[in-house]
Protein backbone atom coordinates (compact mmCIF):
# COMPACT_ATOMS: atom_id res chain seq x y z
CA UNK A 1 0.00 0.00 0.00
CA UNK A 2 0.94 3.46 -0.29
CA UNK A 3 1.12 3.72 3.33
CA UNK A 4 4.39 1.51 3.69
CA UNK A 5 7.09 3.87 3.74
CA UNK A 6 10.75 3.25 3.91
CA UNK A 7 12.55 4.70 7.18
CA UNK A 8 14.02 6.75 4.36
CA UNK A 9 17.61 8.85 5.41
CA UNK A 10 18.29 9.57 2.16
CA UNK A 11 20.58 12.73 2.12
CA UNK A 12 18.88 14.21 -1.11
CA UNK A 13 16.70 13.95 -2.90
CA UNK A 14 15.16 12.87 0.32
CA UNK A 15 11.92 12.02 2.04
CA UNK A 16 8.62 13.87 1.56
CA UNK A 17 5.93 14.45 3.77
CA UNK A 18 3.51 11.65 2.99
CA UNK A 19 0.23 13.61 2.92
CA UNK A 20 1.90 15.78 -0.28
CA UNK A 21 2.57 12.55 -2.19
CA UNK A 22 -0.85 11.92 -1.71
CA UNK A 23 -2.36 15.08 -2.12
CA UNK A 24 -0.39 14.99 -5.51
CA UNK A 25 -1.40 11.61 -6.09
CA UNK A 26 -5.06 12.42 -5.80
CA UNK A 27 -4.55 15.41 -8.52
CA UNK A 28 -2.00 13.79 -10.73
CA UNK A 29 -4.31 12.88 -13.92
CA UNK A 30 -7.12 15.63 -13.22
CA UNK A 31 -5.56 18.83 -11.62
CA UNK A 32 -8.32 21.28 -9.94
CA UNK A 33 -11.25 19.96 -12.25
CA UNK A 34 -9.15 20.94 -15.51
CA UNK A 35 -8.97 17.53 -17.28
CA UNK A 36 -5.52 17.89 -17.40
CA UNK A 37 -2.24 17.13 -14.97
CA UNK A 38 -0.51 20.04 -13.70
CA UNK A 39 2.22 18.94 -15.83
CA UNK A 40 0.08 19.76 -18.72
CA UNK A 41 -0.89 22.99 -18.25
CA UNK A 42 0.36 25.49 -19.80
CA UNK A 43 2.94 28.07 -17.91
CA UNK A 44 0.80 30.96 -18.78
CA UNK A 45 -3.04 29.49 -17.79
CA UNK A 46 -4.69 30.96 -15.29
CA UNK A 47 -4.48 27.61 -13.24
CA UNK A 48 -0.80 27.43 -13.02
CA UNK A 49 -0.09 31.40 -12.23
CA UNK A 50 -2.25 30.64 -9.06
CA UNK A 51 0.23 27.94 -7.96
CA UNK A 52 2.68 29.74 -8.79
CA UNK A 53 2.03 32.66 -7.26
CA UNK A 54 0.62 31.56 -3.99
CA UNK A 55 3.70 28.99 -3.85
CA UNK A 56 5.86 32.32 -3.87
CA UNK A 57 2.98 34.05 -1.47
CA UNK A 58 3.10 31.07 1.08
CA UNK A 59 6.75 31.53 1.51
CA UNK A 60 6.93 34.86 2.20
CA UNK A 61 4.25 34.28 4.63
CA UNK A 62 6.26 31.38 6.66
CA UNK A 63 9.63 33.17 6.74
CA UNK A 64 7.71 36.92 7.43
CA UNK A 65 9.84 37.66 3.97
CA UNK A 66 10.29 41.38 4.07
CA UNK A 67 8.27 43.57 0.96
CA UNK A 68 12.12 44.27 -0.19
CA UNK A 69 13.38 40.81 -1.13
CA UNK A 70 12.23 38.78 -4.04
CA UNK A 71 11.61 35.04 -3.98
CA UNK A 72 12.05 33.36 -7.68
CA UNK A 73 12.32 30.20 -8.49
CA UNK A 74 15.23 29.04 -10.74
CA UNK A 75 16.59 26.07 -12.03
CA UNK A 76 20.32 24.14 -12.35
CA UNK A 77 19.87 23.01 -8.61
CA UNK A 78 21.95 24.86 -5.72
CA UNK A 79 25.30 24.30 -7.81
CA UNK A 80 24.75 26.87 -10.56
CA UNK A 81 23.80 29.34 -7.89
CA UNK A 82 27.75 28.52 -7.31
CA UNK A 83 28.37 30.37 -10.43
CA UNK A 84 25.19 32.83 -10.67
CA UNK A 85 26.49 34.25 -7.28
CA UNK A 86 29.85 35.36 -8.37
CA UNK A 87 29.03 36.23 -12.23
CA UNK A 88 26.22 39.05 -11.13
CA UNK A 89 28.30 40.05 -7.98
CA UNK A 90 31.74 40.30 -8.47
CA UNK A 91 33.88 41.97 -10.28
CA UNK A 92 37.07 40.85 -12.16
CA UNK A 93 39.37 42.87 -9.73
CA UNK A 94 36.49 42.24 -6.95
CA UNK A 95 36.82 40.62 -3.25
CA UNK A 96 34.11 38.66 -2.12
CA UNK A 97 34.80 36.85 1.36
CA UNK A 98 34.17 32.61 1.77
CA UNK A 99 33.85 31.15 5.05
CA UNK A 100 34.66 27.22 4.14
CA UNK A 101 32.53 24.28 6.17
CA UNK A 102 32.66 21.91 3.96
CA UNK A 103 32.50 20.60 0.80
CA UNK A 104 30.23 22.55 -1.04
CA UNK A 105 31.31 26.03 -0.17
CA UNK A 106 34.99 24.68 -1.26
CA UNK A 107 32.84 24.38 -4.72
CA UNK A 108 30.97 27.61 -4.63
CA UNK A 109 34.47 28.99 -3.48
CA UNK A 110 36.24 27.45 -7.23
CA UNK A 111 33.19 28.80 -9.03
CA UNK A 112 33.92 32.20 -7.07
CA UNK A 113 37.57 32.23 -8.54
CA UNK A 114 36.51 32.31 -12.49
CA UNK A 115 34.96 35.60 -11.71
CA UNK A 116 37.26 37.50 -9.20
CA UNK A 117 39.01 37.18 -6.22
CA UNK A 118 37.13 35.52 -3.78
CA UNK A 119 38.88 35.07 -0.33
CA UNK A 120 38.84 32.46 2.60
CA UNK A 121 37.56 34.79 5.45
CA UNK A 122 37.76 31.82 8.06
CA UNK A 123 37.69 27.59 7.25
CA UNK A 124 37.38 24.78 9.53
CA UNK A 125 38.58 22.19 7.66
CA UNK A 126 42.56 21.79 9.26
CA UNK A 127 39.60 20.60 12.24
CA UNK A 128 37.97 18.01 9.32
CA UNK A 129 35.04 20.04 8.78
CA UNK A 130 34.10 19.47 12.71
CA UNK A 131 32.67 22.76 13.47
CA UNK A 132 31.70 25.72 12.67
CA UNK A 133 34.02 28.67 12.79
CA UNK A 134 33.21 31.60 16.16
CA UNK A 135 32.04 34.85 15.01
CA UNK A 136 35.26 36.49 16.17
CA UNK A 137 37.32 33.92 13.96
CA UNK A 138 35.63 35.31 11.33
CA UNK A 139 38.48 37.64 9.16
CA UNK A 140 35.66 39.45 7.23
CA UNK A 141 36.47 42.71 4.86
CA UNK A 142 33.89 45.19 5.13
CA UNK A 143 34.53 46.20 1.34
CA UNK A 144 34.06 42.92 -0.11
CA UNK A 145 30.96 42.79 -2.88
CA UNK A 146 29.15 39.93 -0.13
CA UNK A 147 30.11 37.35 2.15
CA UNK A 148 29.13 33.61 1.70
CA UNK A 149 28.48 31.24 4.13
CA UNK A 150 26.93 27.72 3.98
CA UNK A 151 24.30 27.45 6.54
CA UNK A 152 24.15 23.15 6.93
CA UNK A 153 26.59 20.98 5.66
CA UNK A 154 25.16 18.38 4.37
CA UNK A 155 27.94 15.83 4.09
CA UNK A 156 29.66 16.66 7.65
CA UNK A 157 26.93 17.25 9.72
CA UNK A 158 27.41 20.93 11.08
CA UNK A 159 25.25 23.82 11.30
CA UNK A 160 25.72 27.28 11.65
CA UNK A 161 23.36 28.22 15.33
CA UNK A 162 24.22 31.75 14.65
CA UNK A 163 24.74 34.41 11.73
CA UNK A 164 27.36 36.82 11.61
CA UNK A 165 26.14 39.63 11.34
CA UNK A 166 28.24 41.80 7.90
CA UNK A 167 28.53 45.00 6.23
CA UNK A 168 28.83 43.24 3.28
CA UNK A 169 25.29 41.21 2.05
CA UNK A 170 25.09 37.54 3.30
CA UNK A 171 24.71 34.85 0.80
CA UNK A 172 23.84 31.98 2.15
CA UNK A 173 23.14 28.27 0.71
CA UNK A 174 20.46 27.03 2.32
CA UNK A 175 19.63 23.98 0.62
CA UNK A 176 19.97 21.16 3.45
CA UNK A 177 18.18 23.09 6.18
CA UNK A 178 16.27 25.73 4.42
CA UNK A 179 12.64 25.76 5.98
CA UNK A 180 13.80 23.86 9.35
CA UNK A 181 14.11 26.43 11.41
CA UNK A 182 12.56 29.72 11.78
CA UNK A 183 15.22 32.96 10.81
CA UNK A 184 15.56 36.64 10.59
CA UNK A 185 15.62 36.75 6.50
CA UNK A 186 16.74 40.64 6.57
CA UNK A 187 20.65 39.47 8.09
CA UNK A 188 20.93 37.89 4.29
CA UNK A 189 21.57 39.49 1.17
CA UNK A 190 20.71 36.40 -0.80
CA UNK A 191 19.48 33.18 -0.08
CA UNK A 192 19.60 29.75 -1.83
CA UNK A 193 18.42 26.49 -1.90
CA UNK A 194 17.72 23.06 -4.25
CA UNK A 195 14.71 22.28 -3.60
CA UNK A 196 15.47 18.69 -2.89
CA UNK A 197 15.84 18.12 0.71
CA UNK A 198 13.26 20.39 2.52
CA UNK A 199 11.49 22.16 -0.26
CA UNK A 200 10.24 19.79 -2.66
CA UNK A 201 11.43 17.58 -5.64
CA UNK A 202 14.46 18.29 -7.50
CA UNK A 203 14.28 20.74 -10.40
CA UNK A 204 13.30 23.48 -8.70
CA UNK A 205 15.96 26.11 -6.99
CA UNK A 206 14.30 29.11 -4.46
CA UNK A 207 16.30 32.10 -4.18
CA UNK A 208 15.36 34.98 -1.64
CA UNK A 209 16.93 38.24 -3.08
CA UNK A 210 17.06 41.78 -1.56
CA UNK A 211 16.49 44.04 -3.94
CA UNK A 212 19.21 46.56 -4.16
CA UNK A 213 21.52 43.57 -4.94
CA UNK A 214 19.58 43.55 -8.03
CA UNK A 215 20.77 47.44 -9.33
CA UNK A 216 24.41 46.87 -8.95
CA UNK A 217 24.44 43.63 -10.77
CA UNK A 218 26.48 42.59 -13.34
CA UNK A 219 24.73 43.07 -16.85
CA UNK A 220 27.29 42.12 -19.28
CA UNK A 221 26.16 37.97 -18.75
CA UNK A 222 23.64 35.85 -20.56
CA UNK A 223 20.04 36.46 -19.93
CA UNK A 224 19.29 33.41 -17.92
CA UNK A 225 21.84 33.84 -15.59
CA UNK A 226 20.95 37.40 -14.70
CA UNK A 227 18.84 37.22 -11.52
CA UNK A 228 17.12 40.32 -13.09
CA UNK A 229 15.56 37.91 -15.69
CA UNK A 230 13.50 36.14 -13.09
CA UNK A 231 12.95 39.05 -10.88
CA UNK A 232 11.30 41.46 -13.58
CA UNK A 233 9.21 38.51 -15.09
CA UNK A 234 7.90 36.74 -11.99
CA UNK A 235 10.05 33.59 -12.68
CA UNK A 236 7.68 33.40 -15.83
CA UNK A 237 10.49 34.36 -18.28
CA UNK A 238 10.50 30.83 -19.71
CA UNK A 239 9.01 27.43 -19.18
CA UNK A 240 9.68 27.21 -15.14
CA UNK A 241 9.62 23.64 -13.79
CA UNK A 242 5.74 23.57 -13.29
CA UNK A 243 5.39 20.21 -11.46
CA UNK A 244 8.22 21.03 -8.73
CA UNK A 245 6.84 24.22 -8.02
CA UNK A 246 3.70 22.70 -7.53
CA UNK A 247 5.22 20.05 -5.13
CA UNK A 248 6.70 23.27 -3.88
CA UNK A 249 3.35 24.80 -3.15
CA UNK A 250 1.97 21.46 -1.30
CA UNK A 251 4.90 21.07 0.88
CA UNK A 252 4.19 25.26 2.17
CA UNK A 253 0.98 24.00 2.58
CA UNK A 254 2.14 21.21 5.06
CA UNK A 255 4.70 23.16 6.58
CA UNK A 256 1.57 25.86 7.68
CA UNK A 257 -0.32 22.73 8.88
CA UNK A 258 2.72 21.64 11.19
CA UNK A 259 2.03 24.88 12.64
CA UNK A 260 4.63 27.03 10.98
CA UNK A 261 8.71 26.53 11.49
CA UNK A 262 8.72 27.21 15.13
CA UNK A 263 6.71 24.05 15.19
CA UNK A 264 8.45 22.15 12.39
CA UNK A 265 11.83 23.22 14.56
CA UNK A 266 11.00 21.61 17.47
CA UNK A 267 9.55 18.84 15.80
CA UNK A 268 13.45 18.52 14.63
CA UNK A 269 14.82 19.03 17.71
CA UNK A 270 13.30 16.15 19.50
CA UNK A 271 14.07 13.95 16.01
CA UNK A 272 17.71 14.38 15.97
CA UNK A 273 18.05 14.55 19.60
CA UNK A 274 16.92 10.49 19.85
CA UNK A 275 19.89 10.17 17.39
CA UNK A 276 22.09 12.05 19.05
CA UNK A 277 21.12 10.38 22.66
CA UNK A 278 22.03 6.90 20.87
CA UNK A 279 25.38 8.19 20.05
CA UNK A 280 26.33 10.20 23.40
CA UNK A 281 24.96 7.14 25.78
CA UNK A 282 26.93 4.60 23.78
CA UNK A 283 30.21 4.87 25.67
CA UNK A 284 32.01 6.05 22.66
CA UNK A 285 30.39 2.88 20.47
CA UNK A 286 29.52 5.20 18.25
CA UNK A 287 31.12 8.26 17.48
CA UNK A 288 30.19 11.44 16.31
CA UNK A 289 31.78 13.59 13.41
CA UNK A 290 30.46 17.20 14.68
CA UNK A 291 31.63 18.72 17.75
CA UNK A 292 28.33 19.41 20.12
CA UNK A 293 28.38 22.86 19.86
CA UNK A 294 27.98 22.77 15.87
CA UNK A 295 26.06 19.82 15.09
CA UNK A 296 23.53 19.73 12.07
CA UNK A 297 19.62 18.64 13.21
CA UNK A 298 19.42 17.96 9.28
CA UNK A 299 22.35 15.27 9.12
CA UNK A 300 24.02 13.47 11.58
CA UNK A 301 27.12 12.37 10.95
CA UNK A 302 29.03 9.30 13.01
CA UNK A 303 31.40 6.11 13.13
CA UNK A 304 31.89 3.03 14.83
CA UNK A 305 34.84 2.30 16.23
CA UNK A 306 35.97 -0.10 13.74
CA UNK A 307 35.20 -0.49 10.14
CA UNK A 308 34.19 -3.83 9.71
CA UNK A 309 31.78 -3.05 12.68
CA UNK A 310 30.34 0.35 10.53
CA UNK A 311 30.48 -2.27 7.74
CA UNK A 312 28.35 -4.89 10.01
CA UNK A 313 26.26 -1.86 11.14
CA UNK A 314 25.15 -0.77 7.98
CA UNK A 315 24.32 -4.24 6.37
CA UNK A 316 22.51 -4.64 9.40
CA UNK A 317 20.21 -1.54 9.13
CA UNK A 318 19.91 -1.87 5.49
CA UNK A 319 18.58 -5.45 6.13
CA UNK A 320 16.10 -3.97 8.64
CA UNK A 321 14.25 -1.24 5.99
CA UNK A 322 16.33 1.59 6.60
CA UNK A 323 17.78 3.48 3.56
CA UNK A 324 19.90 6.18 3.34
CA UNK A 325 22.25 5.86 5.93
CA UNK A 326 25.71 5.61 4.04
CA UNK A 327 27.95 8.92 4.78
CA UNK A 328 28.98 10.63 1.43
CA UNK A 329 31.36 9.01 -0.69
CA UNK A 330 34.10 11.35 0.08
CA UNK A 331 33.70 10.85 3.75
CA UNK A 332 32.38 7.07 5.05
CA UNK A 333 30.96 6.48 7.87
CA UNK A 334 26.98 6.70 8.66
CA UNK A 335 25.08 9.97 8.62
CA UNK A 336 21.05 9.90 9.11
CA UNK A 337 19.71 12.65 7.20
CA UNK A 338 16.26 13.84 9.47
CA UNK A 339 14.92 16.55 7.44
CA UNK A 340 11.33 17.97 7.61
CA UNK A 341 9.42 14.93 6.44
CA UNK A 342 11.48 12.27 7.98
CA UNK A 343 8.65 11.31 11.39
CA UNK A 344 9.30 11.04 14.77
CA UNK A 345 8.52 7.22 14.63
CA UNK A 346 11.24 6.52 11.90
CA UNK A 347 14.32 8.09 14.17
CA UNK A 348 12.92 6.67 17.09
CA UNK A 349 13.31 3.25 15.09
CA UNK A 350 17.06 4.19 14.12
CA UNK A 351 17.43 4.95 18.34
CA UNK A 352 16.29 1.68 18.99
CA UNK A 353 18.21 0.29 16.30
CA UNK A 354 21.13 1.74 17.36
CA UNK A 355 21.01 0.58 21.13
CA UNK A 356 19.98 -2.79 20.08
CA UNK A 357 22.79 -3.51 17.70
CA UNK A 358 25.29 -2.54 20.40
CA UNK A 359 23.92 -4.47 22.61
CA UNK A 360 24.56 -7.55 20.75
CA UNK A 361 28.44 -6.59 20.27
N1 LIG B 1 24.76 22.84 -1.30
C1 LIG B 1 24.44 21.98 -0.31
C2 LIG B 1 24.54 22.43 1.11
C3 LIG B 1 24.02 20.69 -0.65
O1 LIG B 1 23.70 19.82 0.32
C4 LIG B 1 23.94 20.29 -2.01
C5 LIG B 1 23.49 18.96 -2.42
O2 LIG B 1 23.46 18.00 -1.71
C6 LIG B 1 24.30 21.23 -2.98
C7 LIG B 1 24.69 22.49 -2.60
C8 LIG B 1 24.24 20.90 -4.44
O3 LIG B 1 22.92 21.00 -4.80
P1 LIG B 1 22.38 20.67 -6.27
O4 LIG B 1 22.48 19.19 -6.42
O5 LIG B 1 20.97 21.19 -6.20
O6 LIG B 1 23.21 21.41 -7.24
Amino acid sequence: STNQRAFNFNAGPSALPLEVLQAAQEQLVNFNGTGMSIMELSHRSKDFEQVHNEAIERLRTIYAVPDNYDIIFLQGGASLQFSMIPMNFLQQDGQADYILTGVWSEKALEEAKLFGTPVVAASTKDNHYKHIPTLDELNLNDASAYVHITTNNTIYGTQWKEFPTTVAPLIADMSSDILSTPIDISKFGLIYAGAQKNLGPSGVTVVIIRKDLLEKANTNIPTMLKYTTFTKNNSLYNTPPTFGIYMLGEVLKWVEQQGGLEKVAEHNQAKAKLIYDAIDNSNGFYVGHAEKDSRSLMNITFRLADEELEKQFLAEAKAAGFVGLNGHRSVGGCRASTYNAVPYETCKALADFMVAFQAKQ
